[in-house]
């Protein structure tokens, strides 16, 4: 029912910050009648984050992978407010959120704050640069629908640039050199998408250039994937190594230029040496760190002083040392990895607490209710107390709430050549598998994994689209 929201200053305001896996999840699965519930993130959609290397060469177009927040909340039984902006500070002791509208158009006004009895805090992360020179310059990187935009309109302009009349030879390689720096599953599911973007359809358009195409992937551990197991470890280095994709292990990047990267390798005698590799597109994807907001919050928070991944919570997802405050997803630390699977069943978790606590507060007030009726109306006596027995009863359930328990699903990634790694849980046990089978699997599960029937309909043309006509290389 499109109903509007208005506050009811008998509730609790219940703030949730972000619209990304944990928050949405939380949004979900809520309540919305029990609290006057505010949604605040700078994005106005929830974003598929497993499909966005997809998106960086038009295998998938990416308004296929976004859901307008605004339609989620619709669907609840009661409304909810949504602001688009930044949280920009969390002040603990008042009790309020500042938000600023940070998007070209502002109004006059653009800066207000936001009074909170309850807040959920699920702004995700940032990218990792380890303030390593140069890096936020020069590189793109892979977290939002605008880098993989960047992306897809840089790597054309490379390659229509190295196609350029009489270009320099060196130039060439030099334009045509893909470094992805950063060999956790978002660097090797680009760098196997860019292959296969390279030999279906640039290699089709372009021909004479086609030859010169590289990709590297670089990375400062011995091997890519650590998550994984060594069998896939070594299945998707020797996928890389037949689709021509060069892997540089235990090769730290410690500088980049405009032009060039500059990293240290480890060699097998143990020996370090200084090597530069000029590139036409650089992607850096080395993790995560933690947002300013957050930061900000844990130092007014004396309890967060020695966390440094990001906001500590303990089982019930609270963050230490606080009142009234909750964190989700890659900006917690529960001893879980920042993954889309953890933050989704935290938000659903946290919903489960959310409702829980209103119906708890509810019976709590009717017993209190009863408990002075028995004074008025003694008469009653034995009914009302056997009422309030019944009730405590349910109380008693109701507040059992277990903790949090993460439920690991397996861990899947997409490795270029129509193949994929997959360590999933199988019956009380782990099933390890690649390869095209499991690319027909990864492509199932990601399917009915998005969002709205919309998205996988949506999904599923692109698939089609760039199966027939190859995929879109104009230049945006
Ligand atoms: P996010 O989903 O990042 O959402 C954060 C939200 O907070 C966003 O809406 C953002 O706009 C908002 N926000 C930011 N700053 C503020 C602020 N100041 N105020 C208010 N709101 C703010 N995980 C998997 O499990 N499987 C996968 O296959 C997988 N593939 C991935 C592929 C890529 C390319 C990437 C980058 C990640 C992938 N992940 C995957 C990881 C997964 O996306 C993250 O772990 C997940 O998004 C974390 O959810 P979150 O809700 O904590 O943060
Ligand atoms: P990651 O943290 O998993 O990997 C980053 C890699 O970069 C590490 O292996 C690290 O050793 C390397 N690195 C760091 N600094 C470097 C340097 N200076 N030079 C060279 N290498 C360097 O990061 P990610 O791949 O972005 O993933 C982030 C999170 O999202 C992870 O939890 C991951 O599991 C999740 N994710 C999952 C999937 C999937 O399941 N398919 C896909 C993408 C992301």
């Amino acid at each position: 029912p499109d109903v509007q929201f208005i506050p009811d200053p008998e509730k609790k305001t219940l703030v949730v910050l972000g619209t990304g896996w944990g928050s949405v999840a939380l949004l979900k699965k809520l309540d919305c009648a029990n609290y006057n519930v505010i949604v605040i993130s700078p994005r106005n959609y929830f974003l598929f984050t497993p499909l966005l290397p997809s998106c960086t060469t038009g295998n998938i177009e990416h308004r296929s992978i976004m859901e307008p927040v605004r339609q989620i909340l619709r669907h609840k039984k009661a409304a909810a407010k949504f602001y688009e902006a930044d949280a920009t500070k969390i002040d603990y002791e008042r009790k309020v959120i500042k938000i600023s509208d940070n998007s070209d158009v502002k109004g006059t006004i653009n800066e207000t704050e936001v009074p909170y009895d309850m807040l959920v805090v699920g702004v995700g992360a940032e990218n990792a640069t380890f303030g390593i020179p140069g890096v936020r310059e020069h590189s793109c990187f892979l977290k939002e629908i605008r880098d993989a935009q960047a992306i897809r309109t840089k790597i054309m302009d490379c390659v229509e640039t190295a196609a350029f009349k009489d270009q320099d030879s060196a130039e060439i390689d030099r334009l045509l050199h893909m470094v992805v720096v950063g060999g956790g599953p978002t660097g090797v599911e680009f760098a196997g998408e860019l292959r296969d973007f390279f030999d279906h359809d640039i290699q089709k358009l372009i021909p004479d250039i086609a030859p010169r195409f590289k990709v590297t992937l670089v990375e400062a551990l011995p091997n890519v994937l650590p998550m994984f197991s060594k069998q896939l470890i070594d299945y998707t280095e020797s996928t890389f190594k037949e689709e021509h994709i060069e892997i540089k292990t235990k090769t730290m990047v410690k500088k980049v230029t405009d032009k060039t990267i500059e990293a240290e390798i480890t060699g097998p005698d143990g020996k370090k040496s200084l090597i530069t590799i000029p590139y036409g597109l650089l992607v850096w994807a080395t993790g995560n760190a933690v947002r300013p907001l957050v930061k900000d919050l844990m130092s007014q928070i004396p309890a967060q002083k020695d966390s440094r991944r990001g906001l500590a919570v303990n089982e019930y997802l609270v963050v230490q040392g606080a009142r009234d405050i909750w964190a989700v997803g890659d900006c917690a630390v529960a001893g879980y990895a920042p993954t889309a699977q953890v933050a989704s069943q935290e938000g659903a978790f946290l919903a489960r607490l959310f409702n829980n606590m209103a119906k708890t507060e509810a019976l709590d007030t009717k017993v209190k209710e009863l408990s002075s009726s028995l004074n008025v109306r003694p008469g009653n006596a034995a009914e009302i107390t056997s009422e309030i027995e019944s009730l405590e009863k349910q109380l008693r359930r109701q507040k059992d709430i277990k903790p949090f328990h993460y439920s690991h699903q397996g861990s899947l990634a997409y490795i270029g050549s129509e193949k994929a790694v997959a360590d999933v849980a199988w019956f009380n046990g782990n099933l390890a598998s690649g390869g095209k089978l499991t690319y027909l699997f990864w492509r199932s599960a990601y399917l009915s994994m998005c969002f709205s029937t919309r998205n996988r309909v949506l999904v599923a043309m692109d698939w089609i689209k760039a199966k027939v006509y190859g995929r879109d290389v104009s230049r945006e």
